[in-house]
């Protein structure tokens, strides 16, 4: 099996500690598995002073969290929505009854920030909510503009930072984020269960309520001080999730995101001699999104019969592939040209 999705594969001393034994959650060694978890996740991340809630869920649940917990004591939100990811902010708001403004951009293009500077200025938004990568079509937002919008009118700047967190470089601290969320499938390439809130130090000395009794931001943080979650963790993810977190410590953010950087360009590289459309302004590190000529309805069902994994897209022929997991030049090659074959079959 190949897979270029989330997770991509995954080295092998890593997914054997899934069928390791674990500690009891109610231990210190446990709890001393999160506390380091969550240094590193600060170091990475950029931001020291932080606090990281880890929940045992999926992203959609701690995009869920700051919107129950924090969004939803505000009197107006504002949201950027270029794909499926963008909307999913605008839904949780609608659920949490919070008034959202949408600033909608079109697929696989870039903000128009000096529009987007308008809409804010005319909306008057407590906070903002938007993604850095929007997975759905591959694109990579400017969070130097959106974050300096933010500070001249005061917005609250909420980031889902799910599949460009050690793909393409972020630093939370300096580009002045509040809040920032991730999971394990996506950058950290480990097995799919674990999400995380990043809270900046400025949000540590903001209210928060009650709505959500799983997701509840005191109550997590309460347990955090002595490294515990207050509900049942999925804890052989947290002894993968330590592991790939000191693996990735020693190699360091930057040789990683270089490291995937050059797998991303080898691939578009192999695109562009294929003529495949690579419609995204600013790609991100992560995938890359692109159109087949023919057969865009078979393509993923083949690949599929061939032990292969991509990502079809919500567009008719436009598929991605991502680039977190182990690939070689040799295996992209491969892939290329297993996708020029059924690009040539008759069905
Ligand atoms: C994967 C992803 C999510 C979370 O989706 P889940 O189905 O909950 O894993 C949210 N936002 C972005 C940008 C993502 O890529």
């Amino acid at each position: 099996m190949k897979s270029y999705v989330f997770p991509g594969d995954i080295e092998e001393d890593i997914l054997r500690i899934s069928g390791q034994p674990f500690p009891y959650m109610r231990t210190r060694l446990f709890s001393e598995l999160v506390k380091d978890s969550e240094q590193m996740l600060l170091s990475l991340i950029g931001c020291p002073n932080g606090r990281v809630i880890p929940y045992t869920a999926s992203g959609t649940a701690a995009m869920e969290a700051v919107v129950a917990n924090f969004v939803s004591t505000k009197q107006k939100a504002f949201v950027i929505a270029g794909g499926s990811f963008g909307m999913r902010w605008k839904n949780l708001c609608d659920y949490y009854q919070c008034p959202a403004d949408v600033f909608h951009v079109d697929f696989a293009k870039d903000i128009d920030y000096n529009a987007l500077e308008e809409a804010i200025r005319v909306s008057q938004p407590e906070v903002l909510l938007c993604q850095h990568h929007e997975t759905s079509t591959g694109m990579l937002y400017n969070l130097s503009n959106i974050s300096a919008i933010c500070k001249k009118y005061e917005v609250f700047l909420i980031v889902d930072v799910i599949s460009s967190f050690l793909t393409d470089p972020l630093n939370m601290d300096e580009l002045g984020i509040d809040v920032c969320i991730t999971s394990s499938q996506k950058g950290l390439n480990i097995v799919p269960g674990l999400s995380f809130v990043i809270l900046s130090e400025r949000m540590l000395h903001q209210e928060f309520v009650h709505k959500g009794f799983y997701l509840d931001f005191n109550e997590n943080l309460t347990n955090l001080k002595r490294g515990q979650t207050p509900y049942s963790p999925a804890t052989s993810l947290f002894m993968q999730l330590r592991a790939r977190l000191n693996m990735y410590v020693q190699i360091g953010v930057e040789q990683l995101i270089e490291s995937r950087k050059q797998k991303a360009q080898y691939f578009r590289s192999l695109c562009a001699q294929n003529g495949w459309e690579m419609p995204v302004e600013v790609p991100s590190n992560c995938i890359t999104g692109f159109f087949v000529h023919h057969n865009g309805d078979h393509l993923f069902e083949e690949l599929l019969k061939q032990d292969i994994y991509i990502m079809p897209g919500g567009t008719p022929h436009y598929f991605r592939v991502s680039h977190i997991g182990l690939q070689s030049v040799e295996e992209l090659d491969d892939l290329a040209r297993r996708i020029k074959v059924i690009e040539q079959m008759n069905f």
